[in-house]
């Protein structure tokens, strides 16, 4: 059996060992089977819980990402918010939900209301907090500093609750990468621009996931997303919720059941390479697997580029590339993408902005932000060659 270095414990949760990976088959946003099935989800964490006092305050961590209504799979659910919600109200807590979604979303109502949180706010009186409001502070680990909200200091718990997608840059965004939401979001911008590679932006996903230590994290897994995510995919049905102690374990259950090889997973080679021991054992708990209708996801076209065969990359390497582009009928001329480009890569046009490829980093952030879903990759020719080979 397995188990993180001593040296990890006090920074990585779980503060006990071995990992608890709780599963439940569920293909329904309707509150009362939801409520019943995250009650039987969180029944193996029975002593963890025992650790929440009435009156602590607990924040849940939902995706936020944009302004997107739920059936567009981009945010975690409201019904699953709501019913997790439920669960810690019942337990005697006092929840908070709060997320710093990207930069370029200035009117946090809105996006409040768009994403359904406003509804909760107003029939559970749950504060909803925007964590770029609550000011930040350095926190450091492994030698490197991250500017981190200050409301994680002062909450008593974290629950994390991240909506199962794949990513354009990350390949997946799992639980790890859902606490990158405790950057600030102009920071967001700035780390992107340092960190374009997708393992070195996976390996600062991981030190904040360590950074901020949720206490659960809990996946929305009924409807997720698939191909171009996390904003321009499709909402796939894949009808599971999974509760865990550890992320970094759950998200490499997740990446085994979805199956995807995991060593295509950047933060697999993030974790491996941080020395953290990445194929954790965990107890499992709930509806066992073989009665699971597993799914095969359609991945990002991005995909294709870390992975391509090394005969391709050394002869025509420049001819391998992906990069956004613009859909002229679906963009609304909103300017939201050159906001968000940490390159400044996008200018304004006429009709629609347009790129500077030069400029280009191949972040990816214009098609997490466009709310139009105007922005898609494209792939070169033998980028697509390079997935039949
Ligand atoms: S591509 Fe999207 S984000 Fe950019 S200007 Fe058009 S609609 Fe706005
Ligand atoms: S144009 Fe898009 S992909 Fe390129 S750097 Fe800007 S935001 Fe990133």
């Amino acid at each position: 059996m397995s188990f993180l270095k001593i040296e990890q414990l006090n920074a990585c949760p779980p503060m006990v060992t071995p990992v608890t990976i709780s599963f439940k088959k569920c293909g329904s946003y309707e509150i009362i089977e939801l409520r019943k099935q995250v009650d039987a989800l969180l029944e193996p964490f029975e002593k963890l819980l025992k650790k929440i006092k009435r009156c602590d305050r607990v924040l849940l961590k939902p995706n936020l990402l944009s302004g997107h209504p739920s059936e567009h799979a981009v945010t975690t659910h409201p019904k699953f918010l709501e019913a997790v919600l439920q669960f810690f109200i019942d337990l005697g807590t006092k929840p908070l939900i709060g997320d710093s979604p990207s930069p370029v979303f200035k009117n946090m109502g809105r996006l409040f209301e768009v994403t359904g949180l406003s509804d909760l706010e107003r029939r559970y009186n749950v504060p909803l907090i925007f964590f770029d409001k609550t000011g930040w502070e350095k926190k450091s680990i492994n030698g490197k500093d991250y500017p981190i909200a200050r409301i994680i200091e002062e909450v008593d718990y974290i629950i994390n609750l991240p909506k199962v997608k794949t990513h354009i840059l990350t390949l997946l965004t799992l639980g790890v990468k859902n606490m990158y939401g405790v950057i600030p979001g102009f920071k967001k911008t700035l780390l992107h621009k340092e960190l374009p590679n997708s393992v070195a932006f996976s390996e600062m996903n991981l030190d904040v996931y360590l950074l901020s230590k949720p206490l659960l994290t809990i996946y929305d897994g009924i409807v997720g997303m698939d191909g171009e995510g996390p904003a321009a995919g499709n909402p796939v049905a894949l009808n599971f919720m999974l509760a865990t102690d550890c992320a970094i374990t759950g998200d490499m259950f997740i990446t085994e059941l979805l199956g995807i090889e995991k060593r295509r997973f950047p933060l697999y080679l993030a974790v491996e390479k941080s020395g953290i021991e990445v194929d954790m054992k965990y107890k499992f708990f709930g509806d066992p697997l073989e009665t699971y209708e597993r799914k095969i996801i359609r991945l990002p076209g991005t995909n294709r580029l870390n992975f391509l065969p090394s005969i391709l990359t050394k002869t025509v390497g420049t001819q391998i590339w992906a990069r956004p582009r613009i859909i002229t009928k679906k963009c609304a001329n909103c300017g939201k993408c050159m906001e968000a480009c940490p390159a400044a890569a996008i200018k304004k046009g006429v009709v629609r902005p347009y790129f500077n490829y030069r400029r280009c980093i191949n972040c990816f952030c214009c098609v997490e932000v466009c709310p139009y879903r105007a922005v898609e990759i494209k792939v070169s020719p033998l980028v697509k060659l390079g997935m039949i080979l």
